[in-house]
């Protein structure tokens, strides 16, 4: 990191340590802030299924100078089959069409990513695990903080990288309900034994409405993955038995290897388990707090979008306020100003992935097989590829990033 010394008066702590809150660490450490970060997880949360970096996002990565911390993260996914209830392969998938990316782009896990951005701000950041705010109260000169257990303090700025149900947006902007569009569809993911002996190779299992997968990364565990119509009263979010038997009923007759995947749930170290939402906020900050990476506008986890979203915000809310030489009300304006389009055209994108990613009756099901069929034949396969991921590929670059 550079030791730029402008602003080392300016103190901002961020709420949330897993994509959006390193990343924004990371530049505003190297801008001179100084940094404190607030994670509720006891330690880094590692683990967690596969996310996509692509085009702006890549850029951001560049200047930051850990490709190749990347690369040698990368899943190096040769591929992928659909399969029936039998296990009988309806069609195959090269690395391009399971991928979806441009040259250029990458997949990592998610905390292999959350690990390398926490390795590059270790040194120059304070981290607060296993700690979280209990209260704020903004103040001409500052917000003064208060948190679970660290004695409370005074900051300049306080940023909610704290996800899809950030309690600061909660704090500042009032009950998640209201910003939440729901694509009706619930999504659980975790790590299971690789008893289906998958290497770099994801299976998928799709039945309308309803889809199983299973993949393995390099060098890492395997992965299970369920979407399905959620439930109009999903069990509350701290109640993992009442998800893990929700997920197991919805999927007790599903066929293939689903028993097994299900089977593996109750000892996972990892579950996952939410509603399949994006979130729509008109405004991103308030006074001296503002929210970044899914808190903000989360555009679902089926998106393939969110993760890239969450880098480029962070360097762009920290150049902004490098810009505004810390003034934090035009840097909150430009930050708004600048994201926008982008946010606007992934969340709109993210909204079609998510809802186009179920096939919900046999009949779209089976366009779905004979597309992906078809497509692996067609002597103009790659114009037709770069025509699907054409509005993918749009909306990843839908920004130019300014060099602060
Ligand atoms: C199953 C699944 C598949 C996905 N697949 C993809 C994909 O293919 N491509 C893609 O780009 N994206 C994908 N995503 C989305 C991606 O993971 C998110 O968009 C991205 O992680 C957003 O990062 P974030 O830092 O904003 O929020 P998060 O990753 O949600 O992190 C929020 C952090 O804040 C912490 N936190 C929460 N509350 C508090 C609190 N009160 N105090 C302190 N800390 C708190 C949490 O513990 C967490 O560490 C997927 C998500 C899921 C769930």
């Amino acid at each position: 990191m550079s030791n730029a010394q402008q602003f080392t008066s300016k103190t901002v702590l961020i709420s949330g340590a897993s994509i959006a809150g390193p990343a924004l660490a990371y530049w505003l450490h190297r801008y001179g802030f100084t940094v404190t970060v607030v994670e509720q997880a006891p330690s880094l949360r590692e683990g967690g299924y596969k996310v996509d970096i692509r085009g702006a996002a890549m850029d951001v990565i560049e200047r930051m100078g850990l490709t190749g911390e990347i690369r040698k993260a990368s899943t190096d996914m040769r591929g992928g089959a659909w399969v029936d209830a039998n296990g009988k392969t309806l069609t195959t998938l090269g690395p391009d069409l399971i991928g979806m990316r441009a040259p250029g782009d990458d997949e990592v896990l998610r905390g292999d990513l959350a690990r390398i951005l926490f390795d590059a701000t270790k040194s120059g950041v304070e981290y607060l695990f296993g700690d979280s705010i209990t209260g704020m109260v903004e103040h001409a000169e500052g917000v003064e903080v208060r948190f679970g257990h660290a004695a409370a303090r005074m900051f300049d700025l306080v940023i909610g990288a704290d996800g899809m149900h950030s309690a600061t947006r909660r704090t500042v902007f009032g009950p998640e309900e209201q910003f939440v569009r729901s694509t009706g569809m619930a999504v659980c993911a975790y790590t299971v034994p690789n008893d289906l002996g998958l290497d770099r190779w994801e299976l998928v299992h799709p039945t309308p409405g309803h889809v199983v997968q299973a993949y393995s990364t390099a060098g890492a565990a395997a992965k299970a993955q369920f979407i399905f119509p959620a439930p109009e009263q999903l069990p509350d979010r701290r109640d993992v038995a009442g998800q893990q038997r929700l997920v197991s009923d919805v999927f007790a007759d599903s066929g293939w290897e689903t028993p097994g995947l299900l089977a593996a749930m109750p000892n996972s170290p990892d579950f996952y388990f939410d509603s399949v939402d994006q979130i729509h906020l008109d405004t991103w900050s308030r006074g001296r707090i503002a929210l970044i990476g899914d808190a903000a506008w989360c555009p679902s986890p089926l998106s393939g979008q969110g993760t890239s979203m969450a880098l480029v915000g962070a360097y762009v809310l920290a150049g902004e306020l490098k810009a505004a030489h810390g003034d934090h009300r035009a840097a909150f304006l430009a930050y708004r100003e600048a994201l926008r389009p982008y946010v606007t055209e992934n969340l709109a994108l993210g909204w079609k992935n998510a809802t186009d990613m179920v096939a919900t009756t046999p009949g779209t099901l089976k366009v779905h097989i004979t597309a992906i069929k078809v497509m692996r034949y067609l002597p103009w396969k790659g114009m037709a590829l770069r025509s699907i991921m054409k509005p993918l590929n749009h909306a990843a670059n839908a920004i130019e990033l300014a060099d602060y």
